[in-house]
């Protein structure tokens, strides 16, 4: 086998899994088109911005049709099975004020990335989205999990 077809296959597997692992938790991922692209440039932006903060394994960003249960984003733990890296943001969390978007993106981040989980006394990590959020208590906090 040729290693350009190893490479398409292990694509194809990869691009699989993660709309198994969307659909698992009803929350399908939007086909990759324009419009997708488009949206999920937004979300990537904030992770060039925490990139710049500090060093994390690549994750898989998707965009999906739907929350669920009000889920503003969610994570693979990067304890768990699937080992991380993978983000799924609705649209609806996509469509919110830059402040709300990176909270959202770096909170996931940190689910995917380090395999943090919630905490209530933690600006960052409570499971709410904070109202006052705003870049600095954002980038703040993110730093600390590093
Ligand atoms: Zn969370």
């Amino acid at each position: 086998m040729n290693k350009q077809l190893n490479t398409e296959t292990m694509k194809t597997t990869k691009r699989n899994k993660m709309k198994e692992w969307a659909e698992f938790h009803k929350m399908p991922a939007l086909n990759m088109n324009d419009v997708t692209y488009k949206l999920r440039r937004r979300v990537m932006a904030f992770i060039y911005e925490a990139k710049k903060l500090a060093d994390f394994d690549r994750v898989d960003i998707r965009i999906t049709e739907n929350s669920k249960d009000g889920c503003l984003g969610l994570a693979a733990m990067a304890g768990g099975k699937s080992k991380g890296h993978a983000i799924l943001i609705p649209i609806e969390s996509v469509n919110m004020n830059d402040d709300k978007l990176r909270h959202i993106v770096f909170h996931e981040l940190l689910h995917a990335t380090r395999n943090i989980n919630h905490d209530d006394n933690c600006p960052l990590m409570q499971p709410a989205l904070n109202s006052k959020t705003n870049r600095e208590l954002v980038h703040n906090t993110f730093v600390k999990y590093f």
